[in-house]
């Protein structure tokens, strides 16, 4: 098949984003290339297929909205979907609306460079496409963090990395495993190999708040009955605070007394889920000592699960204010570590000094493993964007723009890199909120921007990035955000400025905006250059 060297539009990425984005250009009834680095699409859940991976937002929220013919007709089959299920969805989609056989699989983008018209984006195949417009869905968590423990290499077992697990699965009965990372990915892939491995030991730098997940098979009825409703509870998702149902307190924890806050945190402890506990009181987020209220009730959980006082005590976070590190959602995680073959090694009083050719060693021993099981997360929101070598004005470089930290106007677009787009990017709500209500809001955003522009140049004006830059911030001061060492802030990769990524501000208040901003014609952006009308006739 012949495809334009010259497109409108060139899209970097083909999971739930980019495959999105591409519906829309179509639509538009603009000319499109899209790269996808994988050889397959569906992004996070292509590459992410590690025992027990799964999402932790329910399924019927976690869907595509803008079909409702898609909608009614895709079955979930439980609450919280496993990776295999939304791949599987994301797949369906592709082919309900022809998507697949525009996307351009093992190719990765290497370069985009501005030339003061078009973006010259080149990939590794190699070929350089040029394209007016270049829209960056690279994902948020698509960046796996390099690894800085010392002597990896040396070690004679099998390592296997979460975000890039094997399509065909691995095996690990019999055998002795060693899991280092306690985020989300190791607390969804531990209870699981922990059913087959022979030895399991988990190396925990620090201790998460996981919360229980209580995933079930979703009932026929439940489902119609939401189905039933979804113009209602989409719109509802689009104006709350992370892009998901649910009834947020109104009252502040400290006005409850002991006993009423430890039954309502019960109640949402029996409902499970990432918001039931967080959505209790209205400053659970934003009160330190609202927010011990419920790490208090965490860790007291902890130790009534695990019987090994030692080893409840290293389990309980306490370095961190519940939410200021993403929580996890976990299925039998804390039950994992009454297991006799599971060992938790506490790598804050014993921390791993290298790995050798017989597994890891730590500062009192030498831990034998024949499986390395790295769950040891991204270089999240900025990593998957600076591993392009992204050049705007006068030769700019991404990287020097960023050097103390992404600046963005809105989360979609960076003064100086004109005509370049991110969806969920930095500044935007993104990783806080339900991403699918995230990334159909940007996407919209910028494919009905496409449309109005009409192939103008459209680039954030630097007063406007400059503004954003501090609202987020502000934002982000007024919550315990900088609390924690977070992926959110950076502090997960060594080296990296230490800012709070994401937008505090909730989907909802995010939305209006945007929606502001386009309204009144696209306010602290600059349109210039002729229209694609005015250049394609003189
Ligand atoms: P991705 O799915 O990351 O897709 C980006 C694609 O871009 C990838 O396929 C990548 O290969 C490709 N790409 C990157 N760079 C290049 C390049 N230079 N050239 C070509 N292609 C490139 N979110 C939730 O809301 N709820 C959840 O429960 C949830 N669970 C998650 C579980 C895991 C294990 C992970 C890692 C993330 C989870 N997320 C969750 C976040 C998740 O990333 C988003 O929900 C969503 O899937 C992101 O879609 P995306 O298309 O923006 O990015
Ligand atoms: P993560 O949350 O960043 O967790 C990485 C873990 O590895 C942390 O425990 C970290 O410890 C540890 N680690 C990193 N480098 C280490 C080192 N050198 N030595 C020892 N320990 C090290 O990554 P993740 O678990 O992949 O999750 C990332 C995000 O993806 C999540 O927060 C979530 O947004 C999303 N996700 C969601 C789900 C889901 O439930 N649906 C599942 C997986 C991922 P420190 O904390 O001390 O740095």
């Amino acid at each position: 098949m012949s495809r334009p060297s010259s497109p409108d539009v060139v899209v970097v990425g083909a999971g739930v984003a980019g495959l999105y984005q591409l519906h829309r250009l179509r639509d538009l009834g603009l000319s499109y290339r899209v790269f996808e680095a994988g050889s397959g699409i569906g992004g996070t859940w292509f590459w992410n297929r590690y025992p027990g991976a799964r999402c932790d937002v329910e399924s019927l929220e976690y869907s595509y909205s803008f079909s409702e013919e898609l909608e009614q007709e895709w079955e979930w089959t439980e609450r919280y979907p496993a990776q295999a299920e939304i791949l599987e969805y994301v797949e369906h989609v592709a082919k309900r609306f022809d998507l697949d056989r525009d996307v351009e699989l093992d190719t990765r983008v290497t370069s985009a460079v501005w030339d003061g018209e078009r973006w010259a984006i080149t990939t590794d195949r190699p070929e350089t496409v040029s394209a007016r417009y270049v829209i960056f869905a690279t994902g948020c968590l698509s960046q796996p963090k390099e690894i800085d423990i010392a002597g990896l290499d040396s070690f004679r077992g099998n390592v296997w990395s979460t975000a890039r697990w094997p399509h065909d699965g691995v095996d690990f009965t019999g055998r002795r495993v060693a899991v280092i990372g306690t985020g989300s990915s190791g607390v969804q892939s531990i209870p699981v190999i922990a059913q087959q491995a022979a030895e399991l030991t988990v190396f925990q730098r620090t201790a998460n708040y996981v919360l229980p997940a209580r995933n079930a098979p979703l009932s026929p009825q439940a489902q119609q009955e939401q189905k039933a409703n979804y113009r209602t509870l989409r719109r509802l998702a689009r104006e709350s605070p992370a892009g998901l149902l649910g009834v947020q307190g109104e009252a502040s924890a400290m006005d409850a007394t002991a006993e009423e806050r430890h039954e309502v945190y019960e109640q949402a402890w029996k409902i499970g889920g990432l918001g039931a506990l967080r959505r209790c009181y209205n400053d659970i987020s934003l009160n330190l000592d609202a927010n011990r209220t419920v790490s208090d009730y965490l860790r007291d959980k902890i130790s009534s699960i695990v019987r090994d006082p030692e080893t409840a005590a290293a389990l309980a976070p306490s370095d961190h204010p519940f939410g200021t590190k993403r929580p996890c959602l976990g299925t039998g995680y804390f039950e994992t570590y009454n297991l006799d073959h599971v060992r938790l090694v506490d790598l804050r009083t014993t921390p791993i000094t290298t790995i050798t050719a017989e597994g890891v060693r730590t500062a009192d021993r030498l831990v034998e493993v024949d499986d390395l099981v790295l769950a040891t997360g991204f270089d999240a929101m900025t990593g998957a964007l600076l591993a392009v070598d992204i050049r705007g004005r006068h030769g700019l470089r991404l990287a020097d723009a960023w050097a103390e930290g992404p600046t963005t106007y809105l989360g979609l677009q960076v003064a100086g890199f004109p005509n370049m787009f991110t969806i969920t990017g930095p500044g935007s709500p993104s990783v806080l909120s339900n991403m699918m209500v995230s990334i159909e809001q940007h996407v919209d955003w910028i494919s009905d921007c496409l449309a109005r522009i009409d192939g103008h140049v459209i680039e954030a004006s630097p007063e406007a990035q400059e503004r954003w830059v501090a609202h987020v911030a502000e934002a982000a001061d007024q919550t315990l955000m900088n609390r924690a060492n977070s992926w959110y802030v950076g502090a997960n990769v060594p080296g990296k400025p230490r800012v709070v990524m994401p937008y505090v501000g909730g989907v909802g208040r995010y939305r209006e905006i945007c929606d502001g901003v386009s309204a009144a014609g696209y306010e602290g952006f600059v349109l210039s250059g002729g229209s694609a009308r005015e250049r394609d006739h003189g």
